[in-house]
């Protein structure tokens, strides 16, 4: 074996050595609602492009005019020569759409997290979900506060981590709006309502629910809601809007200061010209055309109850993030591979994005897709559950 800088190979690695399934960096030759990979057309049911945008003729022509009008790329970042008209109108667009004074936009969703950092000094303490996406969890990294996790959606442990803490510290709740993979929502009410009894600021990152959830699409806050009791919302333009990028969203005064002290922001490339013209077609789209969240929440029904009855374990997703729990790292690939053979790409989540013995695969519906993709979709899954025999329900929750 040779010598990686004295580095171990992570738990996938390893179970990928002796295994003939390959779940990742799969080169696909074309996109869209069905996919080309190694020669075949297969249903995509495993990307976040929930609305179907990426490849809708008005996202890519957009993007098409801003790249011969703008350029490739911005080549710099925003604080100097990195911010263009489009990066202001999709800013402006983006605070009036998901509720707040202003919004700074970012080159990607990873970005827009890290940036939380510049809010989070020493004397501070971060009230984590033990489920939120790596973005989040290095932004604390990158912070100098304190971070306390509390056990997923477990409102009472947030609660005593809360009543423990120092009031006359600063104090941040963060959570993800939508759980990125195991798809269930946070109990936001019931996080706002701790937020404000103890004097603490929450933070939700809506990279997957913004576009998707609510009856305008705003997201998570909408759903539940609750506008203007969130203190600021991060998110990306990756999943609904069919781009890429990433926002963050709240008082002018915070977005002001995270333009000048958020070093993932000031440090690296602006967003380029392409995707934020595709962002703005994009973003025009989702207000105008709710049923394509009909669609896609109406495809999640169908998938969950189908899965369902299949036996399968979908844990308590209810959105179209669809969890399909296979608990074992092994039994996870090779459900993928079957899957795959059947005719469907979907992802395989294995540790660290989840916990070791909650190996999931995620299938995500698109707006785009037909009715008889999703019966394809529910075929393949019998003719897996045919041929390997009852999936096991997973494991509790339990994340260290
Ligand atoms: N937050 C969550 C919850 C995510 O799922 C993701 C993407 N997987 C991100 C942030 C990062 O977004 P991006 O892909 O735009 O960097």
């Amino acid at each position: 074996m040779a010598d990686v800088f004295g580095k171990k190979r992570s738990a996938v690695q390893r179970a990928l050595a002796d295994d003939p399934a390959r779940p990742y960096y799969r080169p696909l030759a074309a996109r869209g609602a069905e996919v080309e990979i190694d020669g075949r057309t297969v249903i995509m049911a495993g990307c976040n492009d929930y609305l179907g945008l990426s490849t809708d003729p008005r996202v890519t022509e957009a993007a098409a005019r801003a790249l011969r009008r703008f350029g490739a790329s911005c080549s710099g970042s925003r604080v100097l020569n990195g911010t263009l008209t489009l990066h202001e109108e999709l800013e402006g667009r983006l605070a009036a759409f998901v509720g707040g004074e202003a919004a700074l936009v970012t080159t990607t969703g990873f970005q827009a997290n890290l940036a939380l950092a510049a809010l989070l000094d020493e004397g501070d303490t971060v009230f984590a979900d033990m489920s939120n996406h790596a973005s989040l969890v290095d932004a604390v990294r990158l912070g100098s506060a304190d971070h306390r996790r509390y056990r997923h959606s477990d409102l009472a442990h947030l609660d005593r981590l809360l009543a423990a803490s120092d009031p006359a510290a600063g104090r941040i709740v963060v959570t993800d709006g939508l759980f990125s993979m195991e798809g269930d929502l946070c109990r936001l009410p019931g996080l706002v309502a701790l937020a404000r009894r103890h004097g603490a600021r929450l933070v939700v990152d809506g990279a997957h629910d913004i576009g998707l959830l609510g009856p305008g699409g705003r997201g998570v806050v909408e759903h539940f809601g609750l506008a203007g009791e969130v203190d600021l919302i991060t998110g990306t333009l990756s999943k609904c809007f069919g781009s890429v990028g990433g926002m963050l969203v709240g008082p002018a005064a915070v977005v002001e200061h995270l333009r000048y002290n958020a070093r993932s922001v000031l440090f690296s490339a602006a967003m380029p010209p392409a995707s934020a013209a595709a962002a703005l077609a994009a973003l025009d789209i989702v207000e105008a055309e709710p049923e394509r969240r009909r669609r896609v929440f109406d495809h999640a029904r169908r998938l969950l109850e189908g899965l369902r009855s299949l036996g399968y374990d979908t844990g308590d997703s209810t959105t179209p993030i669809v969890p399909v729990y296979t608990g074992d790292t092994r039994l996870c690939l090779r459900v993928w591979q079957e899957l795959l053979d059947a005719g469907v790409f979907t992802n395989a989540v294995v540790e660290p994005a989840v916990a070791r013995n909650r190996a999931l695969i995620r299938v995500t519906p698109q707006a785009v897709h037909t009715d008889g993709h999703i019966t394809r979709v529910l075929d393949a899954f019998a003719e897996v559950a045919r041929r390997l025999g009852p999936v096991p329900a997973a494991p509790a929750n339990e994340r260290p």
